[in-house]
């Protein structure tokens, strides 16, 4: 059974809507062409003095409300009932023999309560479970972590050359960065995420204002019929939840704090962690064992596979302690391609920087340049 809350499956859009052709063969997925809004070579880096670095991988940027309305209708297809309108608010435990046996769910809508032996929260930053189940010790299945903004207009006649413009920019968006994603028609998501929430849209606004996005028109997107034309939402960056499988019940997506710590991408982790979450499921319910010791298989299956989320933290954060102008001289020793810098291309950058600037050599750098590589698609960046 799928549940969700709204209408309507995948509005309101709260993503920057791209994809990579790895997570794609990562998940099997072969994309129907309406879902399609247009092929991308990858990320180019725009550093604070306007230097740019391409980390070329080929991807897709999507229309993602008809993504996801994609993947629900595939489900259906597999057999599962969706439900819309359904918001889950509450779960009490059931045991049989001092077992446990399932999970009452309850909330706003007709099917409720609803009876489930696995329920696996996909329910995003929202992270729904973690605040209504309760451990032995009463306390909540994990604390809520911090989160960031982020936040997007759609352009028209927006220049392109197929690449996701990424700047770096900390003046307009704190420890964040803004974007330009092209799509179809010349329309693009021009948005940023920042640590300084309250000043978001601020910061996005002066940032169009100072670029050459000002001249261009700004629409609602076509899933949005009225209101303002800025979506978005909020992004979890404490890491991976504490707890991600309890009794008859695991986390996934943003509900688990899976997100890529430099560029904010959660579609690939949401998916895979799902994957396998789905799996573990069918198997634990075919064995009749659905406790939690049975269920610690998902924890450790995306543990093995999800990259180390605190040492590409600990390079974001070496990253945004460098100024303006630390980051753009470091930039300039990198090489135009940053997709395959390898040891020795490492190597060749540390030597520019001791020529350069031997005193930004010692400061961190190392972690710094890492985190741009922990941001590919094959670390489950995009
Ligand atoms: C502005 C912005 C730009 C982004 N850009 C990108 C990008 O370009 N690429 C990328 O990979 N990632 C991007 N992300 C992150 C990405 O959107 C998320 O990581 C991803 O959507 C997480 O998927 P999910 O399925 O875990 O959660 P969600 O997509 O948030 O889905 C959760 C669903 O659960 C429903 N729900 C919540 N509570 C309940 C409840 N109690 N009962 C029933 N249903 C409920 C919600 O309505 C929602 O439909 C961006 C995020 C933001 C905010």
């Amino acid at each position: 059974m799928l549940i969700e809350d709204h209408p309507a499956i995948g509005t309101p859009v709260h993503c920057g809507e791209c994809i990579s052709d790895i997570a794609c063969d990562n998940l099997e997925l072969e994309l129907p062409e309406h879902v399609i809004s247009m092929r991308v070579h990858g990320i180019r880096v725009v550093f604070p003095d306007g230097t740019e670095k391409c980390l070329t991988e080929e991807g897709y940027v999507l229309e993602k409300h008809l993504f996801e309305r994609w993947i629900a209708e595939e489900a259906v297809e597999a057999g599962a009932s969706m439900h819309l309108g359904h918001k889950l608010s509450s779960m009490e435990r059931l045991e049989e023999d001092g077992r446990f046996a399932g999970w009452l769910c309850d909330g706003k809508g007709d099917e409720f309560p609803i009876r489930a032996k696995v329920v696996i929260d996909a329910s995003g930053v929202a992270a729904v479970c973690s605040k209504i189940v309760r451990q032995s010790n009463d306390e909540p299945l994990n604390e809520m972590g911090k989160v960031v903004a982020g936040m997007q207009y759609e352009l028209l006649e927006v220049p392109t050359d197929g690449y996701l413009d990424f700047y770096i920019w900390p003046k307009y968006a704190e420890k964040g960065y803004l974007w330009m994603i092209p799509k179809c028609d010349g329309r693009a998501n021009v948005g940023l995420v920042t640590e300084d929430r309250p000043r978001a849209k601020k910061a996005l606004d002066e940032f169009i204002d100072i670029t050459h996005f000002k001249e261009l028109e700004q629409v609602r997107p076509p899933w949005k019929a009225k209101g303002s034309p800025a979506f978005g939402g909020t992004i979890p960056i404490s890491g991976p939840f504490e707890n991600t499988h309890h009794d008859g019940l695991m986390l996934v997506g943003d509900a688990a704090g899976f997100t890529s710590p430099l560029f904010e991408g959660g579609s690939h982790l949401a998916l895979k962690s799902a994957v396998y979450a789905a799996d573990t499921a069918a198997a634990a319910i075919e064995e009749g064992d659905l406790s939690a010791e049975r269920l610690s298989e998902y924890s450790r299956l995306w543990k093995d596979e999800f990259p180390p989320y605190d040492k590409i933290l600990r390079g974001k954060n070496a990253l945004f302690e460098l100024t303006d102008d630390e980051m753009s001289v470091m930039a300039r020793c990198f090489p135009d391609e940053m997709a395959d810098m390898g040891i020795s291309g490492k190597a060749l950058v540390g030597l520019r920087l001791l020529v350069r600037r031997p005193g930004l050599y010692f400061k961190r750098i190392v972690p710094a340049m890492l985190a741009f590589g922990y941001s590919r698609a094959r670390y489950y960046g995009w």
